[in-house]
């Protein structure tokens, strides 16, 4: 008898788990496939907090507070550097969204600057001299996803939680309203609270309780370079999020943008796999060759498809289930989870264990869709 099963271990379940055996409690996490096999693994990982919704903001600073150290306090790697994140405006319309969010957030107190001309140039050596002005957020940056996912694993196990990959969930156990464990293809694993952390798959195991997040899955084109020399770069993205990049410790450019509604493709070799279509890739390549021009000629090592859980508001569902007590939803990240995981795992655990948190989360309750239908869009900063 488990005091928690968490199921997924992409960034939210494996810091939810880690957080919860810090606390002493005895936790299962469990994955279909294995740590960051989804998300937390296609990301292009950046840690941002510019360019936020103001509902966010304070998970988004209060993680990056926690980026600095966690290396440390994992013993293991993340990666994180504090390159600052550049976002960049390619039309006058684009200049005009940009200093907007630069306004906004300062006056939320986010520093954050807006640079014209040989600025830009001067944070960023290679992004084009046709930008026409971009904001600068200094404390933004990224950091490695499988490998700060792995080192909250390997925390958890030495802390004591048991995890289990290879192993798909296939029903919750819900017994006079509230959780007592999950099911597995052989087995029922007990467990006084369930934490699902399960991405695009958010919906699956609460749909039979007649439990439905509104959210789209939307696929993004990814690629990565070979290594290549190059000065320290922020993260670069756009006004409308369509492209983005930055510079993996090992040198390749890890590079995101397009995206479309997932038609449901996907191989099993041994892990998911989303094939990006010729068309997008192509795309994706006209844009970021006019963003950073010199990495037009760059050999290409990898391409991939994100999958993202997109929400009609473009935020994410952290909340007990209404109605079925010791059930934790955390799903609908909507392209900007990965900077928040840290602070995801901290709100999880105090849902699991209290049933309440100090973290503002009114904002991603469940109900907020009651009756609502209306669209967003996706936009990956980094
Ligand atoms: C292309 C792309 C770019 C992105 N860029 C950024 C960025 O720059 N910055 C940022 O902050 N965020 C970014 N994001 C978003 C971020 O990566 C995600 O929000 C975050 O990784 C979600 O983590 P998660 O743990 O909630 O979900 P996931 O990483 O998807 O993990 C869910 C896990 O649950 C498992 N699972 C599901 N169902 C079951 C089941 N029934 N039984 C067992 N296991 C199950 C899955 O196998 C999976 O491993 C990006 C995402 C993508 C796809």
């Amino acid at each position: 008898m488990f005091d928690v099963a968490v199921v997924g271990a992409g960034i939210s379940g494996s810091a939810t788990a880690h957080e919860l055996a810090r606390r002493g409690h005895k936790v299962v996490l469990i994955d279909q496939y294995g740590p960051a096999s989804m998300a937390s693994g296609w990301t292009l990982a950046g840690v941002r907090q510019s360019g936020r919704h103001p509902a966010e903001l304070p998970l988004a600073q209060a993680a990056v507070g926690r980026w600095q150290t966690l290396a440390e306090e994992l013993d293991g790697e993340t990666h994180y550097r504090q390159v600052g994140n550049l976002r960049c405006a390619r039309t006058e319309p684009e200049a005009d969204r940009i200093a907007a969010i630069v306004e906004d957030h300062r006056q939320s107190g986010l520093e954050m600057s807006l640079l014209r001309g040989r600025a830009v140039q001067q944070i960023a050596p290679l992004v084009s001299e046709s930008v026409i002005c971009a904001s600068f957020c200094p404390s933004d940056g990224h950091a490695d996803p499988q490998a700060t996912v792995n080192s909250f694993v390997a925390a958890a196990q030495r802390l004591g939680a048991e995890t289990r990959s290879g192993e798909a969930v296939t029903g919750l156990v819900i017994e006079n309203g509230r959780a007592t464990g999950v099911t597995t293809a052989t087995e029922t694993i007990s467990a006084g609270t369930v934490v699902l952390a399960t991405g695009i798959y958010g919906n699956s195991l609460i749909a039979p309780y007649g439990y439905h997040v509104p959210y789209e899955v939307m696929s993004a084109t990814m690629m990565r370079s070979v290594p290549m020399e190059a000065p320290q770069m922020p993260v670069i993205g756009v006004a409308n999020g369509d492209t983005t990049l930055r510079q993996e410790v090992g040198g390749q450019f890890r590079i995101g943008g397009g995206h479309e509604v997932w038609d449901g493709r996907m191989a099993l070799d041994p892990w998911p796999q989303v094939r990006p279509p010729a068309r997008s890739v192509a795309t994706l390549v006209e844009r970021y060759s006019a963003l950073v021009p010199s990495l037009g000629d760059v050999r290409l090592d990898r391409l991939w498809c994100g999958l993202i859980d997109q929400t009609i508001d473009a935020l994410p569902v952290l909340d007990i289930l209404p109605d079925a007590g010791g059930v934790v939803l955390a799903t609908g990240f909507s392209g900007h989870g990965f900077c928040l995981g840290p602070v995801t795992g901290k709100i999880l655990a105090d849902l699991a264990e209290a049933g309440t948190t100090s973290f503002p989360i009114a904002p991603f309750a469940m109900d907020r869709f009651a009756g609502r239908a209306a669209g967003s869009t996706v936009e990956l900063h980094g």
